[in-house]
Parts: structure tokens; C-alpha cells; sequence
């Protein structure tokens, strides 16, 4: 029977939960050894949420200490396939059982709306989780060629411990995105989520236990950067650190994995991403895949499509669409309401640097068509209303800085090259699209955008087959689809000689 999903509901399910804030560490929930805690503050109403654990180095090394023994054992690793198996697909079955509760906790600490925490992000934890699941017992060594009195076999074996750290805007499915292939290859992971959003962290690593995850292998401590996940990444046991968040902190990965072990480093950072509409577009298409390519999730995307380059004698009639879509469709609204398809920005530090790139956007001469403006305020909250900012050009901050709010900068260019000069002409390289009826064209720009995915005529289309992941300081080393397990593996040669 369906669920009468409203806003009573969801205050019943906030008021049955009693959010776990204790690091999760060799099968066992434990506080931090210096005994701090810090309280997170509720972004949808300023409130306090939950309190959590606030770990340091020595927390880390106890992490990473339980998840060498357990690797060292090969209590995972060397497990029956078909029953490694068995308990990845039980882990997704326990997720999609405790969808509610889950939910709430996402939106407890980003915000969003959470008909959208259960219908997205729940669900797609869930289902990557699955994925890798049901790729333990698919996956083969290879048998090199060698003359006949030799053998080599080409193993892929799993890496040892790794470091997974997370950022704030999906937490759960990024989660997944890391823990399905790294748990799925035989590795141990300790998972530091953002200082943000922890919570559903600590719950899928328990759901993880109870599924039949032996103690060790997975591993959640939760705190800040620099208290946390520094020390990870710089820590002599670690063998490689899976990172999502902003552009700053890889580089200081990659700088920690130098110093330390060189330890392997996958980054996904952060984008710019430039939709490109030509005036030959269908442009109730565009403008649909604009406003939800930019504004889902408030803009806290990494592959949002900030930049609209739109050729200019279109750019009047697509800004008037692109805002009666916004306007009729992405309702911003308290994340428990059922009409709610935004809800707030991460933190009140967050919206005011929102706020303040708006304004600084503004002193350039970018020119606001509508929105961008913090509302709900009375709700304690931290809310911005999607808006867009028309006649850019590429050079302004708004179009050139990563704002991860609902903020779009529309671009407007004559000729085609010129549409792709401004479109690469960012450091990033996430994502990208171009909107146009001509094929040929749509084949040159697609081929030519450097970017890790490229749409044509649609935006943010995706499953678990595709790899994900960016080209220039957009990171490197792909989330999702077969070709993740890759990177979760080493190759090892066994060679035999048969006289
Ligand atoms: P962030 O870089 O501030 O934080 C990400 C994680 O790194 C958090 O867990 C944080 O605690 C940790 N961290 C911070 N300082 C650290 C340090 N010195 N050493 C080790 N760990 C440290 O990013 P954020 O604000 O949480 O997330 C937003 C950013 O993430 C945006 O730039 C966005 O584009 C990016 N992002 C990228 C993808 C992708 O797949 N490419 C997906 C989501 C978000």
C-alpha cells in the first residue's frame, strides 16, 4: 500500500528517530577517544540536529587498525563470491527497508526536500549497492599468453585499506558510488563523511554489519577536515584515498598521498558545467533541462549546469521559458512538504556566500532576469530561490567560479566556434551539454567538449552502466559502471614454470 507521504507523516517519522552520531569502528558503534562531540545544525530550520562525534588522528588509527586486521585475514576478501554476494544484496535490501528513517536523516542534515532523499538518493544508495553486488561473482582473472611451458595468470586483487572521503550534497549515493566497488573488490574502507552530513553514514555502515559485513570492513568516523580526514589521508596504512569535494581540498590529497606513503589517489572535484543551446534547439526541451540541470538539489551539484551559453538570438525567448518552468515546476518549499521539489542550502555560512557571490556578481554587471534572492527566512532556515543572471560573459565570477547554489549565468554567442571557445574555457571539465537539431553538429560538439560526460538534447541522464568523473581539475578515476572495480584493484602476476 502507498504511503500517505505529508508533512504530518514526515514529523511522525522525525520524532520516532533517535540519529546514531558515534563513529562506527570494527563492528561496533564507539564514541571519540578524546570524548569531543559537535552539533549540527538543522539547515531547513536553524535548529540543532543531530550530535556526533567529533574524531581526531587517533580515532582514524583505530579505524584503519580494524580495517587492516580484517583485510590481513582475508575474512572478506577470501569469502565464498556467491556469499559475498549473498550479503551485498541483503546490505541493499536492509537500505531500501530503512528508506524513511534514511531519508529523514539526509534531510536532517542537507535539507533537501525528503520525498527527494527517499525517491533519489535513498534509492540510488540502494541500487549501487546492488550493482557491485552482483558483480562479485562476474568477475575473472585473465590467462596472459605465454610459450607452453609457462603460465602466467593475471590477477586483480583488492588494494588493502582504503580511505574513502565524502562531501555533503549526495551524501548517501556517494557513499555508495565508493563503497559498492571498494567492498565488492575485497577491500577494507574507513569512511569519513562531511562534518555535514554523517548521519546516514553511520546508519548504512550498521546496516552493513547486520547484512553479514564481517567487523572491519567498514569503518565510518566522523569530524571535521582537517581533524579527520587529514590524518587519513596521511596515514602509513592507508593504501589508497577515494575523494569527492571541492577542487582546494584534492589538491591537498594529492599533496598528503606524496608526503605520506604514495598511496593512490582517485579525485572527483569539482565543475562548471556549460549547457549549450543552439537557436535551431527545441527550446521547451532546453529550458526544461536548464532549470532542473542547475537548480535540483538548490545547485549544490557538482555537474549542475551553471553555464547557459545560448545563441543570442534565442537567449529573450529561452530565459522566459526557463523561468516559467522554474516558476511551475521546482516549488521551493520546507523539506517536508509533499509540493517541496527544493528545499535549503547546506549551512547558514553556505547561503551567505551564496548570497555574497550573487551580489559581487551583480557590482560586474551581470543583469538578473529573476530570483537568486534568500527567502523563507522566517522559517530559521536557509533558503535561496533559483535565479538567473542574463548577458554574461565567461570572464565574470559568476561564470567562472563554482557557486553550488541555484544560481545560473546565461552566456549569449553568434557563431558556433565561439560557443565552444567559452564553453572550454573553464578549469573544470565535469560535464557538459548541447542542445540542437542539427546531428552533424551535435556529433563536432560533442566530440570536441572536454568534459567527462557530454548530453545531447537532454541533461543529467545517468544509470549505473556509465562511468562518471571529469577531465582537468575536474579529478580523475571514474564512480560508477564496471570500469569503478578497476580502480579498487591492482594487477598481480602469477607466473609458472612447467619445465
Ligand atoms: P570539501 O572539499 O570542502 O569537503 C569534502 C570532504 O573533504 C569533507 O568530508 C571534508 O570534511 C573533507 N576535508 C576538508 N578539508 C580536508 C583536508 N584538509 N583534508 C582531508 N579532508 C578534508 O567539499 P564540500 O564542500 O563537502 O562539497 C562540495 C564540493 O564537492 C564541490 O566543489 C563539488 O563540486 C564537489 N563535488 C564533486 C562531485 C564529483 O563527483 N565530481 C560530487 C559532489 C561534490
Amino acid at each position: 500500500m502507498t504511503k500517505p507521504y505529508t508533512r504530518d507523516y514526515w514529523e511522525n517519522v522525525l520524532s520516532a528517530l533517535k540519529p546514531e552520531g558515534r563513529h562506527f569502528i570494527d563492528g561496533e558503534l564507539s564514541a571519540s577517544s578524546s570524548g569531543q562531540t559537535f552539533t549540527r545544525i538543522r539547515p531547513m530550520d536553524g535548529k540543532p540536529g543531530g550530535v556526533l562525534a567529533r574524531g581526531n588522528a587517533a580515532d582514524i588509527d583505530r579505524a584503519v587498525t580494524a580495517g587492516r586486521a580484517a583485510f590481513a585475514s582475508g575474512v572478506w576478501r577470501h569469502k565464498d563470491p556467491a556469499e559475498k554476494k549473498k550479503i551485498m544484496l541483503k546490505w541493499a535490501q536492509l537500505i531500501r527497508d530503512h528508506g524513511d528513517e534514511l531519508a529523514m536523516l539526509e534531510t536532517l542534515d542537507v535539507g533537501k526536500p525528503v520525498m527527494a532523499s527517499l525517491t533519489v538518493d535513498v534509492r540510488l544508495c540502494a541500487d549501487g549497492i546492488q550493482f557491485y553486488g552482483e558483480m562479485i561473482d562476474k568477475l575473472y582473472d585473465e590467462v596472459a599468453p605465454t610459450p607452453p611451458s609457462e603460465r602466467a595468470i593475471v590477477r586483480k586483487v583488492p588494494i588493502g585499506v582504503i580511505g574513502a572521503i565524502t562531501p555533503w550534497n549526495y551524501p548517501m549515493i556517494i557513499d555508495a558510488w565508493k563503497l559498492g566497488p571498494a567492498i565488492a573488490a575485497g577491500n577494507s574502507v574507513v569512511l569519513k563523511p562531511a562534518e555535514q552530513s554523517s548521519l546516514s553514514a553511520i546508519r548504512l555502515a550498521q546496516l552493513g554489519f547486520e547484512a553479514g559485513l564481517p567487523a572491519g570492513v567498514l569503518n565510518v568516523v566522523t569530524g571535521f577536515g582537517e581533524e579527520t580526514g587529514k590524518p587519513l589521508a596521511l596515514h602509513m596504512d592507508v593504501d589508497m584515498i577515494a575523494f569527492t569535494g571541492s577542487t582546494e581540498v584534492g589538491k591537498l590529497i594529492m599533496g598528503y598521498a606524496a608526503q605520506s606513503n604514495v598511496k593512490r589517489v582517485a579525485l572527483e572535484l569539482g565543475g562548471k558545467s556549460p549547457l549549450v543551446v543552439f537557436a535551431d534547439a527545441d527550446l521547451d526541451a532546453a529550458a526544461s533541462a536548464v532549470a532542473w540541470g542547475c537548480f535540483y538539489n538548490s545547485g549544490e551539484t557538482c555537474h549542475a549546469s551553471t553555464r547557459l551559453i545560448v545563441q543570442r538570438s534565442v537567449q529573450d525567448a529561452l530565459i522566459a521559458k526557463i523561468e516559467a518552468v522554474t516558476r511551475s515546476d521546482i516549488a521551493l518549499a520546507h523539506p517536508f512538504e509533499p509540493s517541496a521539489q527544493i528545499g535549503a542550502l547546506i549551512e547558514e555560512e553556505h547561503m551567505n556566500k551564496v548570497l555574497s557571490m550573487i551580489a559581487a556578481g551583480e557590482k560586474e554587471g551581470g543583469r538578473r532576469a529573476f530570483g537568486a534572492e534568500r527567502v523563507l527566512s522566517e522559517t530559521g532556515g536557509y533558503y535561496v530561490s533559483p535565479g538567473v543572471f542574463v548577458d554574461m560573459t565567461n570572464d565574470m565570477s559568476l561564470a567562472r567560479q563554482e557557486i553550488f547554489g541555484p544560481v545560473l549565468a546565461a552566456i549569449p554567442f553568434e557563431t558556433e566556434e565561439e560557443a565552444l571557445r567559452i564553453a572550454n574555457d573553464t578549469i573544470y571539465g565535469l560535464a557538459g551539454a548541447v542542445f540542437t537539431t542539427d546531428m552533424n553538429r551535435a556529433h563536432r560538439f560533442s566530440e570536441s567538449l572536454h568534459a567527462g560526460t557530454v548530453w545531447i538534447n537532454t541533461y543529467d541522464m545517468a544509470n549505473f552502466a556509465t562511468p562518471f568523473g571529469g577531465f582537468k581539475q575536474s579529478g580523475f578515476g571514474r564512480d560508477r559502471s564496471v570500469h569503478a572495480i578497476d580502480k579498487y584493484c591492482d594487477y598481480k602476476t602469477i607466473w609458472q614454470h612447467f619445465g
